[in-house]
């Protein structure tokens, strides 16, 4: 299930019929974003229009990808289903546990140590259910993704947000979370808000200095990290078919950074050079079949105000390069004016570490574009004043690289070469620092650069940029440096430029590797044994939940009630916790423990109604547990916003939390409720979250007749005798309420299978 050319020829049979039904019923030309969601339409051909930004449809991905972080809950989940093997062909990354320390070999060696049950849990488990493994040391999931799996018009889910990276090769790769994984490799349809479309026309032609990454740096500034929100961004015109297909996934892979739901390009010769340069000829024969249905038609790209909700022209002849940050990402700086920026705001001019690589910007083209820096840093007599490190985005382009010497000339600039990983991506460095607290600067060829994001210090000013500027400025130690007039003093005293970068889209040699760090799963996994410790504080096998008891739900215990934002960070908190998220007791002891309580304005810190001490969230909830009473939270707006985490819903249901009662919720978090069998409900009247009080005993009527669009009731019994019945809403569909009745969606899949 890892790579299969005949499920790709499948799709591409049927697109051309899909597509032009999808067109007789709008009646109107389509973009590419609505050829290939329309294609994907769980239960066949359109029949309804579906409104931009609000409807909710179902859909049936072509793959699932998986970093190691998020893959071990998911993976957890999915061995519930019972199934033998995944629905459909999915991959699991081992890239998020590395630390980057001293070098690429030391480091790998240590991470393995480290994560070892981990890995050892991700590899078995994958080899048991037809999952491709990518070893510890193999590279980051979305490089490993867009060189072997990417495919034009498909799509994917993945539970990482920069799985929108694959856009580049023409696919709506979209991140989600580990529930959403789940349900897909157990064979059900993923249900995604019908989205908005942005269109980017993208005129002229890059040359000099800029690069693709410059492309979503400047949107980044026009867009906002708020800007793209249930949107997808399709770019097309002229400058689009000119830039490789490694830089089109640069621009889709920052696009996350923009909050789009994903982006994409049209296919081109670029995509099939790519294809043909990655040993993938055949799909590029077969992409090339029906290349007219992997484009938006042309009376879209002619006319896009008609077609697309938002339009936005960059000449690319015209655009400059860009640093963006510090602190976030839209800041965005076009590098003549950076130096004024600099000064302006007093951001540490000395520039400390310059980074590139990383799953944004770690290409052949990338690579080479920035060697060639290097060398002329090396023949002009310049020696790097900041720390310089590469991180290669995958072991195949590690190899070409190190084969075609150019890993040879960063380390003779000074450069450090870490593992094929994420690394101070995502905060895994142990930066050598002499003083933490002193304010410092660092840029990156990165994606993200919010607070503490790379090395964990909040004084740290992190800036974006595309590998080149990184690597100009790190020779030159200094932010203000502008490699596109500014000269340098080489170690002899004499003054000199930097030529503009020069590199190649793909290797004149071909790419090359010894051992791409693949594993593919057993033929028959029937006998394979997942490995998990029962000792392991990591890793902990799951349960089914128990079904629901068939009564109403009598004598329940407030545990909180919530005050104010209560977001899935604020339910399952990030941080120290992320290790244990393969381990759903230990990680349920972070369970709500930064929401408000009502009561006392404080966090973690509610009344036990049963010794009537006040103590954790988790641990008063473990208390009812102990005694077999069931309990419900209460929240305010917008309750469970934020990330997609699981672990915000699974906790609750763990212990014993029967009812979650909020004003409003956000969608996906109540989706993720009712997957883990839990009531997910809304005060009819807002009004009555004022009368839920501290000690409540509450019931939950209505249950035996739990019908689609029919309230439900609930009494809060109060400690001085009196009482309050209140009428609650839901959003249960058929189909759910049996998931309530079941104790979770899983538990009906697993029905389903063994019958
Ligand atoms: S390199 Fe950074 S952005 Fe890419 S997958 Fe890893 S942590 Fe995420």
């Amino acid at each position: 299930m890892a790579f299969d050319i005949e499920m790709i020829k499948s799709l591409y049979s049927t697109l051309g019929e899909r597509v032009t039904a999808a067109r007789t019923l709008t009646g109107r030309p389509l973009t590419l974003t609505e050829k290939i969601l329309y294609a994907h339409l769980s239960g066949g051909n359109a029949t309804e229009i579906y409104a931009r930004g609000t409807s909710y449809v179902d859909f049936n991905p072509d793959r699932v990808c998986m970093q190691d972080a998020t893959a071990q809950m998911a993976l957890l989940q999915f061995m519930q289903a019972g199934r033998p093997s995944v629905a459909v062909p999915t991959t699991v990354h081992c890239d998020h546990l590395i630390q980057a320390k001293t070098g690429a070999q030391a480091d790998l060696e240590t991470a393995l140590e480290s994560n070892k049950e981990v890995y050892a849990f991700l590899s078995s488990v994958s080899d048991k259910y037809g999952i491709g493994f990518w070893k510890p040391g193999a590279g980051i999931i979305h490089q490993v993704v867009i060189e072997n799996y990417a495919f034009p018009g498909a799509m994917m889910i993945g539970t990482d947000s920069h799985t929108v990276n694959a856009g580049g090769l023409g696919m709506i790769a979209i991140g989600v979370g580990g529930a959403d994984a789940c349900d897909v490799m157990a064979g059900l349809p993923w249900e995604l808000k019908f989205p908005k479309l942005i269109g980017v026309k993208l005129t002229g032609r890059l040359s000099g200095w800029a690069s693709a990454k410059d492309v979503i740096l400047k949107v980044a500034g026009i867009l906002t990290v708020k800007g793209g929100t249930d949107s997808i961004v399709e770019y097309f015109g002229p400058g689009a078919e000119s830039l490789s297909c490694t830089g089109k996934g640069t621009i889709c892979n920052m696009g996350a950074e923009i909050g789009a739901t994903t982006s994409i390009f049209s296919y081109d010769t670029k995509m099939s050079d790519y294809l043909k340069g990655t040993n993938r000829a055949d799909v590029a024969a077969a992409a090339d079949a029906v290349a007219q249905h992997l484009q938006g038609d042309s009376e879209v790209y002619a006319n896009p105000e008609k077609y697309f909700d938002q339009v936005i022209e960059i000449n690319l002849s015209e655009l400059e390069p860009h640093i963006n940050g510090p602190f976030t990402p839209d800041l965005a700086w076009p590098i003549s004016k950076f130096a004024a920026a600099v000064e302006a705001h007093g951001w540490p001019a000395e520039l400390e570490v310059g980074l590139i690589g990383s799953c944004t910007n770690s290409s052949y083209e990338d690579i080479s574009r920035s060697a060639s820096l290097a060398k002329q840093a090396i023949d002009k007599g310049l020696k790097t004043r900041s720390e310089f490190t590469i991180t290669p985005g995958s072991e195949m382009v590690r190899y070409t690289v190190e084969r075609d010497g150019l890993l040879n000339t960063f380390e003779k600039m000074g450069g450090v070469v870490l593992a094929n990983a994420c690394g101070p991506c995502i905060g895994q460095w142990a930066r050598h620092t002499n003083d933490p607290l002193k304010k410092n600067s660092i840029i990156t060829s990165f994606n993200r650069n919010f607070a503490k994001r790379n090395d964990g210090n909040p004084n740290t000013h992190s800036f974006v940029a595309s590998p080149e500027i990184v690597t100009a400025l790190a020779i030159a130690g200094d932010l203000r440096f502008n490699p596109l007039t500014d000269y340098l003093t080489s170690e002899t005293g004499e003054k000199v430029k930097l030529d503009e970068p020069q590199g190649y889209e793909l290797p004149p040699m071909g790419f090359d590797v010894k051992d791409a760090g693949y594993q593919a799963p057993a033929a028959d996994g029937s006998q394979v044994e997942v490995a998990v410790s029962p000792t392991s504080d990591r890793l902990q096998l799951l349960h089914p939940f128990a079904a629901w008891e068939g009564t109403d739900l009598k004598g329940l215990k407030l545990l909180i009630k919530a005050k104010g934002k209560c977001t899935t960070d604020h339910i399952s908190m990030a941080g120290k916790w992320l290790k244990y998220r393969g381990h759903l007791d230990n990680i349920s002891n972070n369970m709500l423990i930064g929401a408000l309580n009502a009561f006392n304005e404080e966090t973690d810190k509610v009344k036990n109604q049963l010794s009537g001490e006040y103590g954790s969230v988790p641990g008063v909830q473990r208390a009812y547990k102990a005694a077999h009473i069931g309990s419900i939270v209460v929240g305010d707006e917008n309750y469970g916003e934020g990330s997609s985490r699981e672990h915000a819903a699974m906790e609750p249901r763990f212990l014993g939390v029967r009812a979650i009662l909020v004003k409003s919720f956000a969608r996906i978090h109540e989706t993720n409720l009712k997957k883990q069998g839990m009531l997910a409900l809304t005060f009819a009247n807002k009004e009555d979250y004022n009368k839920i009080q501290e000690a409540d005993h509450i019931d939950i009527l209505g249950l035996t007749t739990f019908s689609p669009g029919v309230p439900l009731t609930m009494v809060f019994n109060h400690e001085n005798g009196t009482r309050d019945e209140i009428q609650v809403n839901h959003t249960y569909n058929a189909g759910q309420i049996e998931w309530f009745k079941a104790g979770g969606a899983l538990n009906i899949i697993r029905g389903q299978i063994k019958a």
